[in-house]
């Protein structure tokens, strides 16, 4: 039978899976000879079998009991020795890290017999035991507790906290040390179900049935008076990337209080003074570790009486910035080879990036400043309690969450804010470390802050602050301002583009971007964009100048007076593409023929100014505008539009041509094409009027947006140079979803309840519009093997229907200007993953 528990230097074969992230770094440790006290760890298929039973399966207790007797053995200590006895943390430990998440609990084993007495740290360690253990195990409210801790009389606590217990439990706090062990792993393994874990695992994406495995490791002393302290340490800076070591040190504490944000500690330079050999220990075994796992580690440690001890290493969550640098300066020092830097990065996480910035022009006072905890700048108004704050969040309202620390519990106001502004804690503190993973800005540990959450007041500096103030953070440099601030947006760094190049060379795909104005084409240009994939002429309908001419055209009693507006239409639109095709010199756009919703250019029936364009207005109302007259329906019926259109298309592009000596690379779309005869007959339409233009080489095509289309895509390939999946329609279309009436509607109620698992609108739906994808791919190659394929959709742009796209074979994603360099990244990563280089992601 396989076992449930495995000490540190036995091994096991389910690795991380198995041991969990913090059971797999302590084995890794043991075996590499880190100096690491001893322990074994219960795996997460004992927390599985747990959660099914509500019980210990078979064994496990026994497996338990002889693990403890090796602890014992090893350590010359027994467990529950009423002098001297074996002491234990008791500590959660998922595959996937969820920091603070979960619960553990120090000092287990210790009674009254054996504290009586006792040295300073001895008692001090047991009201630390009584305090977490009645948290954890019994869920006595925390401040039961905070509220009776008297650090300068220790017994006198100890005494006030076993009360404190028995007035809750009705029992006597536990003398025995294994019923403490035994009732501790059980509220670790049912602390994986906790709302807030849950919570935490829904934004992040972590499936529910993975549990936690529970770490059961011998004490080690840091509060063991001035030989001794606590502390966490990375590699290199969680921010910025910067190589060389980067932490905080409490000298005499226990690792709860740094973690916690209770005592605000000093910088790890500190720990270099008081005990340097400790210190010069602790550099060299943190750069082997660094070696070994050949990437930026976050590492806890204490320090018993002069001896060091690691408790945790990790790969260390950091923000875009530093993952890019670090993965830069991991290459240069020939730690990772590019292909790995590439698959490192976080896609998504790139986000963070393209977050706004204060406006380095704008004139501001601060009003005090903190710890940067996490870059980006935001305003908006104050809460001062996470349910508000996901309230306001969900009004609509940007909020900044402003607290004295955060906790776990605090969770989801922090999703649902702009930014957050703690008063206490350090640069490890809970709200930093959550927000850096979460890419939002962050002033941490701002000390001319205070928090009266009662009476929802602040004060800054002495400035008095309510609820529905509106302040500005700057998480880049710790600056809280009073009032909103102009932000700006962000730029690329070398760091960036290093990286990007390296994903450049690596990815199959093209990546394009969807822009309507010169303006946008400039910005995807600077992001890396390879062409337009898709430019929407609808707009260049709605400026205010040419609405009322549109209008014309749309009231237009017969094809005369259409034409008549349309040719006013005509310089408009052909200056339009005039301005995109220089943006895009050299490089492809895709440009859709008009794709209305006519009724909204129109005037309301009460707008109306006569009979005629009353029953116009009528006549043109439809039950179901997404089914209704769109696309290249209303090419067919009225083909002058389109006409209008290609005229203007190739005029501009030869235009352009003339005037730079560049042709650009046209493809004119048909959006909504259903059937191979809508398209030939418009394919026809769009060459005649082309060849009544000028000589310009163009390519014509469609968009694939309905099931039909996907099915009979080899009879509509005879028709088109090439395919433009455009997943938003087809996802409706596919679905039966109507965009508008799924999202905050039913579709919410879908994911929260668990029907489906993610919104199909923004991650692909690989099973069922994939799959139609997949036959359209194929059909249309059927017919046409060089047809050039694309998507369009949103999707183009969401990492994991990126790596999609790249298994389908299609030849360009194109998204919006924003997420190309995402796009990119994306792109070398579905390449590497094919050449089973999986990306991994350690950013948020
Ligand atoms: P988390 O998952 O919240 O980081 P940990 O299990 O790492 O929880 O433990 C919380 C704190 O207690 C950490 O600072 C850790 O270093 C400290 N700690 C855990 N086990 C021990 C131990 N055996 N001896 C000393 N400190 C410990
Ligand atoms: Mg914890
Ligand atoms: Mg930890």
């Amino acid at each position: 039978m396989a076992s449930y528990v495995y000490d540190f230097d036995e091994p096991a074969e389910g690795g991380r899976d198995l041991l969990g992230g913090k059971g797999i770094g302590l084995a890794e440790m043991t075996q590499l000879g880190v100096p690491v006290p001893a322990g074994f760890t219960i795996t997460t298929d004992a927390c599985r079998a747990y959660m099914e039973l509500g019980d210990f399966p078979p064994g496990l207790a026994e497996e338990v009991d002889e693990h403890l007797a090796r602890l014992e053995r090893t350590t010359g200590k027994r467990f529950g020795d009423p002098k001297d006895p074996l002491l234990v943390s008791v500590r959660s430990g998922a595959a996937i890290s969820m920091p603070g998440m979960m619960d553990t609990i120090l000092n287990v084993g210790l009674g009254d017999e054996a504290a009586a007495g006792g040295e300073r740290f001895v008692l001090d360690s047991y009201r630390r035991l009584i305090q977490m253990y009645g948290e954890t195990v019994d869920h006595i409210d925390p401040h039961r507790f905070s509220d009776a801790l008297d650090e300068d009389d220790l017994p006198k606590t100890i005494d006030a906290f076993k009360r404190i217990y028995k007035e809750e439990t009705g029992r006597d706090f536990p003398q025995d040390a294994k019923e403490q062990l035994g009732r501790a792993v059980r509220a670790v393994f049912e602390s994986w179900n906790t709302p807030r874990a849950q919570r935490y695992r829904r934004h992040h994406d972590i499936p529910d049935d993975l549990g936690t495995a529970v770490n059961v490791v011998q004490m080690v002393f840091g509060n063991k008076g001035e030989r001794s302290g606590t502390g966490v340490a990375f590699t290199r800076d969680p921010s910025t990337g910067e190589a060389g070591l980067y932490g905080e040190f409490l000298a005499d504490a226990q690792g709860e209080d740094v973690v916690a944000g209770i005592r605000t500690p000093e910088k790890i330079e500190a720990m270099r003074e008081r005990l340097p050999e400790a210190f010069e220990q602790f550099v060299e075994t943190i750069r082997r570790l660094e070696e070994h796992y050949r990437d930026m580690q976050d590492i806890e440690f204490t320090v018993e009486d002069g001896k060091l001890y690691l408790l945790q290493t990790r790969s260390a969550k950091r923000t875009a910035a530093a993952a890019l640098k670090a993965a830069v300066d991991m290459v240069d020092e020939g730690l990772i080879t590019r292909e790995e830097a590439v698959a490192r990065i976080d896609p998504a996480q790139l986000d963070q990036l393209l977050h706004p910035r204060i406006d380095p022009d704008a004139s501001y006072d601060v009003a005090a400043k903190g710890l940067n905890a996490s870059p980006g700048a935001a305003s908006g108004q104050i809460v001062f309690d996470a349910d508000t704050a996901e309230q306001r969040g969900k009004d609509g309202d940007a909020v900044i969450l402003v607290r004295w620390e955060t906790t776990p519990d605090d969770i989801h106001g922090m999703i649902a804010a702009q930014g957050i502004l703690t008063a206490h804690g350090g640069m490890t503190s809970h709200a930093a470390v959550v927000a850096r993973g979460m890419g939002k800005p962050c002033v941490a540990g701002c000390e001319a802050l205070s928090v009266d959450v009662d009476a929802k007041t602040a004060a800054l500096n002495g400035t008095k602050l309510g609820e529905g103030d509106v302040i500005t953070i700057d998480g880049g440099t710790g600056e809280v301002i009073i009032g909103e601030v102009a932000l700006i947006p962000p730029e690329i760094n070398e760091d960036f583009e290093t990286v990007l190049g390296w994903a450049d060379d690596l990815r199959r795909m093209k990546v394009r971007a969807n822009a309507d104005t010169p303006e946008d084409a400039a910005k995807a240009r600077e992001f890396g964009a390879q062409g337009i994939g898709l430019c929407r002429t609808e707009h260049m309908f709605m400026a205010e100048d040419r609405l009322p001419v549109v209008r014309e055209m749309i009231m237009a009693g017969d094809e005369d007076e259409r034409r008549a507006a349309l040719d006013k239409l005509l310089p408009h639109q052909q200056s339009d593409f005039e301005g995109i095709f220089e943006a895009m010199a050299g490089l492809p756009v895709t440009i859709r023929l008009l794709d209305p919703p006519l009724h909204e250019f129109l005037p309301s029936l009460e707008e109306a100014r006569d009979d005629r364009m009353r029953s116009r207005i009528r006549a043109l109302q439809e039950a179901n505008p997404m089914l209704g007259t769109r696309g290249c329906r209303l090419g067919l019926q009225w083909p002058e539009i389109y006409e209008m259109q290609v005229r203007a298309i190739i005029r501009a592009a030869a235009a352009v041509r003339d005037r730079t000596g560049d042709a650009p690379l046209v493809e004119i779309m048909h959006p909504l094409v259903g059937f191979q005869e809508e398209l030939r007959r418009l394919r026809e339409l769009t060459i005649a009027t082309a060849e009544e233009e000028a000589d310009v080489e163009y390519l014509v095509g469609t968009m694939i947006e309905l099931p039909r289309a996907c099915i009979r895509a080899d009879e509509i390939a005879e028709e088109a140079d090439f395919f433009s999946f455009g997943t938003n329609d087809l996802t409706q279309t596919a679905l039966g979803f109507s965009r508008d009436d799924a999202e905050g509607k039913f579709l919410t109620y879908y994911l929260q309840d668990g029907v489906l698992e993610r919104n199909p609108f923004e991650t692909l739906d690989q099973s069922g519009v994939g799959d139609l994808m997949a036959i359209a791919v194929e059909r249309g190659r059927e017919t046409k093997p060089d047809i050039k394929l694309g998507i369009c959709g949103e999707h183009g742009g969401e990492p994991m229907s990126v790596r999609f796209c790249h298994t389908l074979g299609l030849d360009y994603v194109s998204c919006s200007p924003y997420r190309v360099p995402l796009a990119r990244l994306a792109a070398a990563q579905a390449a590497l993953a094919e050449s089973g280089v999986e990306a991994v992601s350690v950013g948020g």
